[in-house]
């Protein structure tokens, strides 16, 4: 096997382990819209379910404040 032909597996083992990263956190996850305590404008943020509160931050005002 060449240098180039190694690298190149490497980076396709890489690559493919992200993606895998990438969906099992999108799997299982809840989509919660929520409205903004400080300027109401809604928001959608994802939490793993079972979770109570979630943290995010105002996508318009960056206001940080928990969901329920
Ligand atoms: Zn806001």
């Amino acid at each position: 096997m060449s240098k180039q032909a190694m690298r190149e597996e490497a980076e396709r083992l890489i690559k493919e382990a992200m993606e895998k990263r990438s969906v099992a956190v999108k799997q299982g996850q809840t989509r919660i819209e929520t409205k903004c305590g400080k300027c109401g404008a809604p928001n959608r943020i994802s939490a793993a379910p079972g979770q109570g509160r979630v943290e995010y931050a105002c996508k318009e005002c960056g206001h940080k404040q928990k969901a329920l």
